[in-house]
């Protein structure tokens, strides 16, 4: 509950970031999005505190599906409702329920790296998270990799042009600007990092 309460909190800190940023390349409602999407999850886990770290994640995902509008609500949800379920089954790391997260994203998005989307924050955090561990790192050390990576990799969406999403149909028009959905991934991990550091 900590990581996702630290999402939300997150959220509602950046929101007129996001939708700055959706307001270049898209339709200035990213920040808007995100904040209501995780207050909402945040309002109904309080209201029924699910019974576990795996359950909540699922429960997170089906929120952020069906009461978060535009691209990015389904797109979290189920990537949220994947890391759930995986977690959910016996020997499951986080390792590998970020990847399955990350797999259920591409999935439903069908965006590859360098599509300019939250797959180009989202894929290197993965990556890092699970080079990290796999080098045993303890959670806060991999998490805060993991966040480096997501800023790292937001941070480079600003020279490509979209492939994907609302912004792709701008064309060369969308180039010279960080694509909203991979700072929120961003945001995502470094209040993973946060959440564990405590
Ligand atoms: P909308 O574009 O419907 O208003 P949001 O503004 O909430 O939705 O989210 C936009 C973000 O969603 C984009 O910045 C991008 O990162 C992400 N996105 C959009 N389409 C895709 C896709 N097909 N695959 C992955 N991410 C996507
Ligand atoms: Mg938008
Ligand atoms: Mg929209």
């Amino acid at each position: 509950m900590s990581w996702v309460r630290a999402v939300a909190a997150a959220m509602t800190e950046h929101e007129e970031r996001l939708t700055q940023l959706d307001s270049a390349i898209g339709d200035a409602d990213h920040g808007t999005n995100m904040r209501r999407g995780f207050a909402t999850v945040v309002t109904a886990l309080d209201d029924r505190p699910p019974g576990s770290a795996a359950d909540l994640l699922t429960a997170t995902g089906h929120l952020l599906v069906s009461g978060v509008g535009g691209a990015a609500g389904p797109l979290y949800g189920s990537a949220f409702r994947a890391l759930g379920r995986t977690l959910a089954t016996p020997d499951a790391d986080l390792a590998t329920a970020l990847a399955a997260a990350l797999d259920a994203a591409r999935e439903l998005g069908a965006a590859a790296p360098g599509d300019k989307t939250m797959i180009d924050a989202f894929a290197p955090a993965v990556d890092a998270f699970a080079r990290r561990t796999a080098a045993g790192d303890a959670l806060p050390a991999a998490a805060d990799a993991a966040a480096e990576a997501a800023e790292r990799g937001a941070r480079e969406t600003i020279p490509l042009q979209a492939r994907r999403g609302r912004a792709a149909y701008l064309g060369p028009r969308s180039v010279g600007h960080q694509d909203p959905g991979a700072a929120s991934t961003a945001l995502l991990f470094r209040a993973l990092a946060d959440a564990a550091a405590r």
